[in-house]
């Protein structure tokens, strides 16, 4: 999924079957694969000891719209607390050294203090980064895509789907769109979704840039955060860096990192806003940031249209239309006083 930006019509949610989505290519959850997955690359494997990330290195390249990617890391397809989601392409599961890491360090964060099911992640870049289906960023291995921690049935943590959050952090999983007998009603898990978002903020060799996500899952979670024992550094980064783009994210988070200051030497290349605490990290490092260069003519990736989405999605229950109703009210939702969230 993009940063605030001209909206890119792709539709594309899906669950068990595909549901239905107005992403400006993002798919969030578990899409079927039109083609069997490719055999899945290898990984960095956690164990026992900690991974020596030395060991790695990466550059990111170019813009994440217009860019590519060397060294890329693969995401573990599993690691304590996290999960590749087994639904994606696991091609699609790459990103930089430091992106990789900072995910694996918060699912394993999450795991230590609160227990429950691994976090979900969905795709990051391809091994050479460049165009990558339903995205039109993910290209330099600094964009990923995470599902919300969920709580089902009797308030138990359960795997993980792209279901749409509401106002009250609850949601459904509708499965066969056509049957409501089969709906499994979700709620939002917000202590081990804000501990994860913490996780990464907190993370200063990673340095995340954004969170988009709806507003009104942004108002829950910082409200929450408010009531816990967070420092006030990571309150305001994350009520700076957090906003909702074109396509409403609430069914999932799309999070940036920012170039790593050896990248920058090697052309990468932040978007904007480049906040105040970066700006001294790479003062310290003793390097400026690069502005996006101009795009280039290339190939662009499939995004799926509405129009096809909608078709694939086929019948729809009354109950699944109700809540595509109900998502209007919150698709498109001003960034009220942020500066960073234009
Ligand atoms: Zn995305």
């Amino acid at each position: 999924m993009e940063p605030p930006g001209p909206v890119m019509h792709a539709y594309a949610l899906f669950t068990s079957a595909l549901i239905w989505v107005v992403a400006s290519g993002c798919s969030p959850a578990q899409k079927p694969l039109a083609t069997p997955p490719m055999e899945a690359p290898e990984s960095v494997t956690p164990g026992p000891q900690p991974i020596d990330w030395s060991a790695f290195e990466s550059v990111s390249v170019r813009n994440p719209n217009d860019g590519s990617l060397r060294g890329g890391v693969p995401l573990p397809l599993a690691a304590p607390g996290l999960r590749f989601n087994p639904g994606r392409d696991p091609n699609a599961r790459y990103g930089t050294v430091e992106m990789v890491r900072s995910l694996i360090d918060a699912g394993s964060r999450v795991h230590r203090e609160l227990g429950g099911l691994p976090v979900t992640i969905n795709d990051l870049s391809r091994e050479h980064g460049g165009p990558i289906p339903h995205h039109r960023s993910h290209q330099s291995g600094r964009d990923v895509d995470v599902l919300f921690y969920q709580l089902g049935p009797a308030g138990k943590p359960i795997e993980s789907v792209g279901a749409f959050f509401d106002q009250t952090g609850a949601g459904v999983d509708f499965r066969d769109l056509a049957d409501p007998s089969d709906d499994v009603y979700l709620q939002l898990d917000i202590p081990r979704t804000w501990l994860f978002l913490q996780a990464l903020i907190e993370d200063d060799e990673a340095q995340l840039q954004d969170i988009f996500v709806a507003e009104h899952l942004r108002t829950l979670l910082l409200d929450y955060a408010r009531t816990q024992d967070v420092p006030a550094a990571t309150l305001t980064r994350f009520a700076e860096m957090s906003c909702q783009p074109g396509y409403p994210h609430d069914d999932h988070f799309h999070f940036r990192f920012f170039c790593a200051p050896d990248d920058i030497k090697e052309g990468c290349r932040d978007s904007q806003p480049i906040y105040p605490w970066q700006q001294q990290k790479l003062k310290a490092a003793g390097v400026r940031p690069l502005p996006l260069a101009p795009a280039r003519k290339r190939a662009k990736a499939k995004i799926v249209t509405h129009e096809e989405a909608r078709e694939a999605a086929g019948p729809m229950d009354a109950e699944v239309e109700r809540w595509l109703e109900r998502r209007k009210g919150w698709v498109d939702q001003p960034h009220p006083g942020r500066p960073y969230c234009r």
